[in-house]
């Protein structure tokens, strides 16, 4: 019999009063009881000044301590910080002689959080002394995680987006949240049903080839949009093994059909505002040139002036609205590439000697290397010319007078790599993060005078993805910039391209 619990139990702690009775019983009834409260029961007996005198084995087993490492230790010192407030609260409540009682979470050696249920008593000398505290406590560690997970599927149950559970091989639903029962409308019943009953359009040997990746443990998680009865909706998709070893696929469904709506809205707004404006503008321009051109009589210096302020505003104008055009026809899908077997070499060339005036312009060269050999690639060769045009001129228009620029074509692994080099300005590391994003300019006072409508790089980037590559940068202030673009050899336009990754990683 431990010291701690003899003492409870055989009343050699009699102080303890409400246990008298029990103290009074005959020992050797008391030792079976002894046994069940050891094994059910965390004890430990702290001295004056809360430092640990004695525990019992289930305490040991509990915080997976030795009895060393215990002994002696201020009792605290198993509180996480969180609860040391309890721990004070503990003590005065041994200092004023009342037991306390409450939920208290402990630390395992382990750093593993132990909830109990504990009670402390104070332990008084017959000269009425408070010589020390008995806690027994209870584990309700398990009672805690069960109460956790009931309200997470509570939560879950309500939550807004549709929540499916089924049966990984028969696809069978076992479980449905509250809103995936709503759209059903299925009772309880829905336990016979499958995703085939709720989307008229699935393929099961479609649903299987998709979720490839994730069976074989590839991807954690697919999204996917699916139209079904005129809606759109967004599916998260996992797989997971339950408790029980069986597989299951969990499927969150969010309706996004309002949310394409306002986007399809907005796009439709602003591509029909830019048009609009695009036609007036232009009009502007080619006024303001043809009067700049002597063609309605002399201007005085200060008339010439204006209108050449003017006309170069109302050239930024044109290129920022043909800009968001462009990126608005790609966001919305209209702008869809035409693929074609291209010799990048050419391309570059071309491009090279589109913007030899506008280099001669800032008083720049253009260096080609690895463009002796053709390079051909399945690409949009518009859309390169376009992704080589903006970074050319953005590497003109940020070099110092005299110096190079250099065009690289090269290949890495399968991948083709076509690399812009200045040694101009650089771009500071503090906006390297979000120079892709539209309407980004750096700021700083000899970029003003450049021009610009922020949208070069986005477009660039936006090209590159479609192609299903990407373009990095490499800079530093006053050292120039290097802007990568990476075309991988295997490509098509956007959406295949994710149905063919999907089933190249299930491979
Ligand atoms: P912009 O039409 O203003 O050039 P971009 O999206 O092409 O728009 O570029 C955004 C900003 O990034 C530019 O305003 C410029 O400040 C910076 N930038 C782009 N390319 C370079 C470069 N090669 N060297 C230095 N700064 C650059």
């Amino acid at each position: 019999m431990g010291l701690v619990t003899s003492a409870l139990f055989c009343g050699g702690m009699g102080y303890v009063m409400h246990l008298r009775a029990v103290a009074e019983a005959r020992c050797s009834d008391a030792e079976n009881q002894l046994k069940a409260f050891n094994q059910h029961t965390i004890v430990s007996v702290t001295d004056r000044n809360a430092r640990i005198t004695e525990v019992n084995e289930r305490f040991l087993e509990t915080f997976g301590y030795s009895r060393d490492e215990v002994i002696g230790q201020q009792a605290n010192a198993f509180y996480p910080d969180k609860e040391q407030h309890q721990f004070k609260l503990i003590r005065q409540a041994m200092n004023d002689g009342i037991p306390w009682t409450g939920e208290l979470q402990l630390r395992a050696k382990s750093g593993r959080p132990i909830w109990t249920q504990t009670t402390v008593f104070p332990v008084y000398s017959d000269a009425g002394e408070h010589v020390s505290s008995i806690s027994t406590r209870t584990d309700i560690t398990a009672v805690k995680q069960m109460q956790s997970e009931q309200d997470m599927r509570a939560a879950l149950h309500m939550l807004r987006d549709q929540v499916y559970v089924f049966d990984a091989e028969t696809l069978h639903y076992t479980y449905m949240n509250k809103a995936a029962m709503d759209r059903s409308g299925w009772g309880d019943d829905y336990k016979d049903k499958t995703p085939a009953d709720s989307v008229a359009e699935f393929d099961r040997s479609r649903f299987f080839e998709r979720a490839k990746p994730l069976i074989k443990g590839r991807l954690p998680q697919l999204t996917y949009v699916i139209e079904t009865d005129g809606t759109s909706f967004e599916i998260n998709l996992q797989h997971i093994i339950n408790v029980d070893g069986r597989a299951q696929f969990v499927a969150f469904a969010n309706d996004i059909s309002k949310r394409l709506a306002q986007e399809k809205a907005k796009d439709d707004f602003v591509s029909t505002v830019s048009h609009e404006l695009r036609s007036p503008l232009t009009s502007i321009k080619g006024g303001l040139g043809l009067v700049l051109s002597g063609a309605t009589g002399e201007l005085s210096d200060k008339s010439r002036s204006l209108l050449e302020i003017a006309h170069r505003n109302s050239d930024r104008l044109v290129l920022i609205i043909n800009d968001i055009l462009d990126l608005q026809k790609f966001s919305s899908g209209q702008n869809q590439l035409n693929l074609a077997k291209t010799d990048l070499s050419v391309l570059i060339k071309d491009a090279a000697a589109a913007n030899e005036a506008y280099c001669t312009q800032y008083q720049v060269g253009i260096r080609l290397v690895g463009t002796d050999e053709p390079h051909v690639v399945e690409c949009d060769a518009d859309k390169i010319f376009q992704i080589l045009n903006n970074l050319m001129s953005n590497a003109a228009k940020f070099s110092i007078p005299g110096d190079d620029i250099v065009v690289s074509l090269a290949t890495d692994g399968p991948d083709t790599l076509i690399a812009v080099r200045d040694y101009g300005v650089g771009i500071p590391v503090e906006a390297q993060a979000t120079i892709f994003d539209r309407f980004t300019q750096v700021s700083g006072q000899d970029r003003k005078s450049k021009g610009g409508t922020g949208l070069g790089l986005n477009i660039v980037k936006v090209i590159a993805e479609r192609h299903g590559g990407k373009v990095t940068l490499e800079s530093a202030e006053g050292a120039g910039s290097t802007f990568v673009v990476r075309l991988p050899s295997r490509h098509s336009a956007q959406g295949r391209v994710q149905d063919a990754e999907i089933l190249d990683a299930a491979q």
